[in-house]
């Protein structure tokens, strides 16, 4: 399977600019529940891209890996999975029945 791997991206610290390693890319503006609608992203050739929802500039840097940001610590915990947003929800423990 050749699937492209699409980051996902938030701006939690709200810092005017992301430096990324990928021109494509999905932002979620910042970790739920507080995310905005997750909205894909092409910078093209132009290297860079303003997300309509939250105004962070991401701009592309080629010696980034597709996971790395700078600052550091904007991809969305747990994309590495896949199973990606909401990971960082806190889980849901098992209630104890009594009966
Ligand atoms: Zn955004």
């Amino acid at each position: 399977m050749a699937k492209a791997f699409i980051p996902h991206f938030h701006n939690d610290s709200g810092v005017p600019q992301v430096v990324i390693g990928v021109t494509e890319f999905m932002c979620i503006g910042a970790n739920a529940p507080f995310d905005h609608p997750h909205i894909y992203l092409d910078m093209g050739d132009d290297g860079e891209k303003v997300c309509p929802y939250c105004s962070t500039l991401y701009k592309f840097d080629e010696n980034l890996s597709p996971t790395q940001t700078k600052p550091e610590g904007h991809l969305v915990d747990g994309d590495l999975t896949e199973a990606g947003i909401g990971a960082g929800a806190a889980p849901i423990e098992a209630v104890a029945v009594t009966s």
